[in-house]
């Protein structure tokens, strides 16, 4: 039965991530290198629930135990006696591999090794563990404590017992899960991503203006915000990140980064995290 959650890493997605399973009754340990890092996490799931509990959404109880359930570290030997891990460290590949290295060895051999890699194969993190039938992918969207979809990702080698485990756990905190294949992008961003792609193109060649290429996609698609917005927001290294990853991976014109695109990333227009993107957040 699975009581305690490590999580690996507090940033966007990671502190999120707590967040959630800290509200859903799970005893959780937040483990990050970086202590500044640990505290903001800290701070910002605090108000998060306190604004939750003005709407609401959580009585004042759910907030206290809320907060006791989110312990935060930076050892790495405090993830011990997780009962389930889910990784959300910085995107790169090697450090992933080194960390799920270490977290083979420090854990009991029945835990489940969860990542909420956007691109790293799981089948890359999974050979480097004993227990390649227990590493899956857990997708979480940005925000985490809003967005209810999570990608679940089966490697090659992931068993019926962990991805059934994985569902049920999803399901208990409150999101619904969509198993897909292991792939460049899995599917959420093999579709998102060439689209915000596609609106970065559409400003390179002049087609229309920023204002007016994210106004057209909000009242003709109905979506809450233009995809030049939404670049800003995810970020615009991470997009041009995904992109290589898709068309390195599945080889196909189709995936290939716009060069705008690649010169904002450049310039170090990110888009929100750097105060400027395709707007300016100064
Ligand atoms: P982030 O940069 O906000 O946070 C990464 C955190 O990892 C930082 O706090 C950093 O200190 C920590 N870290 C770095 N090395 C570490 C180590 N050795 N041990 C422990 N912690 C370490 O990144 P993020 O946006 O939260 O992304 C985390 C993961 O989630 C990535 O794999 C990313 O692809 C994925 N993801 C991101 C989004 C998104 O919209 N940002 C969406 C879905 C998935």
């Amino acid at each position: 039965m699975i009581k305690k959650i490590g999580i690996l890493g507090s940033g966007l997605m990671g502190s999120g991530i707590a967040q959630v399973c800290a509200m859903s009754g799970f005893e959780v340990c937040l483990f990050d290198i970086a202590n500044d890092q640990l505290k903001k996490a800290r701070e910002n799931t605090e108000k998060s629930l306190k604004k939750l509990a003005a709407k609401g959404k959580l009585t004042e109880a759910e907030v206290e135990k809320a907060i006791k359930n989110l312990n935060i570290t930076t050892q790495f030997a405090d993830l011990k006696n997780s009962d389930f891990c889910i990784e959300a460290v910085t995107e790169n590949p090697d450090l992933k591999k080194k960390i799920f290295g270490e977290l083979d060895q420090l854990l009991a051999p029945s835990v489940i090794l969860a990542t909420n890699t956007s691109s790293v194969p799981i089948a890359l993190l999974a050979e480097v563990t004993k227990r390649p039938d227990k590493v899956i992918g857990m997708h979480f969207m940005n925000p985490v404590p809003l967005m209810e979809c999570v990608e679940i990702i089966r490697g090659a080698q992931t068993s019926d017992t962990t991805h059934q485990t994985t569902l049920e756990l999803t399901k208990k905190l409150g999101k619904t899960p969509v198993t897909v294949k292991d792939s460049p992008g899995f599917v959420v961003n093999r579709i998102l991503i060439p689209m915000l792609n596609e609106a970065v193109y559409c400003l390179q060649e002049g087609l229309a203006g920023k204002e007016e290429i994210d106004l057209s996609m909000k009242i003709s698609c109905n979506f809450p915000m233009g995809p030049l917005t939404l670049a800003d927001f995810v970020g615009l290294d991470t997009c041009l990140f995904i992109m290589e990853v898709m068309h390195k991976g599945l080889k196909q014109d189709k995936f290939k980064p716009c060069p705008l695109l690649r010169k904002y990333v450049e310039e170090g227009k990110l888009g929100r995290k750097s105060g400027e993107g395709f707007y300016s957040y100064k």
